[in-house]
């Protein structure tokens, strides 16, 4: 099964054939004793973690950044891409006494959410000297060059039988499905150790090619907005442990080859409007995020998409005032029509009526790439 996209970054002194310096040398002996080649990933980076509690009230780790791990082929399954991950901390204990089972995950099938599986592997390594190794710390990553793992085995969109209810589901909103899946790099999640990515769709947000953080969306609408919202699964779940939405604007990698950058509320915004739109997870923008934008687009136009109900809040006119005053005559935000959102609209409708919106406001807005004339 195809899983999302990830970069692991192959130690260079592995493909070199040398002697690994590795963190963990007993789990790394052993994996390469039992199971033959093991490719090792993020060498030398320590994970970054804090306890916590799951939403169901279990003491937790929360991984902010997974650090060294090391890849063999599952033999649980038919993997021949190296897609069962082992973390360095794998089957050392954590602050409670307990032993760290959850750090093996199998990319291509889930083999290691069968029990029998992981108690196979766990006899196979030896548990107990699992516990025991000693485990060198490793260097601290720097907040931006960290990245997260996707939440767990995940089908590309476009390997989805046609009768999926996720696939329905997106195609009644009249979504490109092949769109999401090749260009977007949208998938459904089939298992994970957090409840709420388990068979949702996965939205990756890279940002130069690094895995940043990523959302899992329910597959279908609910009345999130209505008087039961409280009693309803949320639409959005996001990676636990990574800054994405305040840092990261959805879609930016694209956003750069245009004369007008759009920002919207949400992912699903993007997908509608097209590449000249990056979502900023809400109605406000961070420092983080004003700062990327204007990078780009301080001397060139942009605009500020918003559903209906957003544009009296205090957060969106703070945030339309920032963006007036850095860009004086060239930011405008623009309102959708009542009782719709970017995402149920037709994408032509969106464009045209941001067009005309803006001009009104004096801010030229031009779907055109830097450079074509
Ligand atoms: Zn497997």
């Amino acid at each position: 099964m195809l899983a999302m996209r990830h970069k692991a970054r192959v130690s260079r002194r592995y493909r070199l054939g040398h002697k690994m310096q590795v963190l963990n040398r007993v789990l790394y002996s052993k994996l390469r004793r039992h199971f033959g080649g093991v490719r090792v990933s993020c060498a030398g980076e320590a994970m970054i973690c804090r306890a916590t509690r799951s939403l169901e009230g279990d003491p937790r780790l929360t991984v902010f950044h997974a650090g060294e791990y090391y890849q063999i082929c599952c033999p649980y399954c038919d993997d021949t891409r190296f897609r069962l991950y082992i973390n360095h901390r794998f089957g050392t204990k954590d602050v409670r006494g307990r032993p760290l089972t959850f750090l093996a995950i199998c990319y291509n099938e889930s083999c290691m959410s069968k029990r029998e599986n992981l108690y196979d592997f766990l006899e196979r390594l030896d548990e107990l000297s699992l516990t025991e190794a000693n485990v060198s710390r490793g260097k601290i990553v720097p907040e931006e060059a960290r990245e997260v793992l996707p939440p767990g085995p995940c089908v590309s969109l476009t390997d989805l039988p046609a009768k999926h209810p996720a696939i329905a589901y997106l195609r009644s909103r009249r979504f490109d499905i092949a769109e999401l899946g090749t260009k977007h790099l949208v998938s459904y999640c089939f298992d994970s150790r957090y409840t709420l990515a388990k068979n949702r769709l996965i939205i990756p947000v890279y940002e130069k090619g690094k895995l940043k953080g990523w959302q899992a969306r329910y597959p279908g609408e609910l009345d999130w907005k209505g008087p039961k919202k409280k009693e309803l699964p949320p639409k959005y779940f996001s990676c636990p442990g990574s800054h994405f939405r305040s840092r990261c604007i959805y879609g930016f990698e694209t956003m750069p080859e245009w004369e007008t950058g759009i920002l919207v509320e949400g992912p699903t915004d993007r997908w509608r409007f097209g590449s000249m739109a990056g979502s900023i997870f809400g109605n406000s923008v961070t420092a983080w995020q004003m700062r990327k934008f204007l990078a780009v687009f301080s001397k060139r136009t942009g605009v500020l998409l918003l559903d209906p109900e957003e544009m009296e809040s205090k957060k969106t006119i703070e945030t339309l005032d920032l963006f007036r005053k850095k860009m004086p005559g060239q930011f405008c935000g623009v309102v959708l029509p009542e009782d719709t959102d970017p995402g149920g609209l037709d994408r032509d409708f969106v464009k045209e009526y941001v067009r005309q919106h803006a001009s009104r406001q004096g801010v030229r807005v031009r779907y055109r790439k830097i450079g074509k004339e």
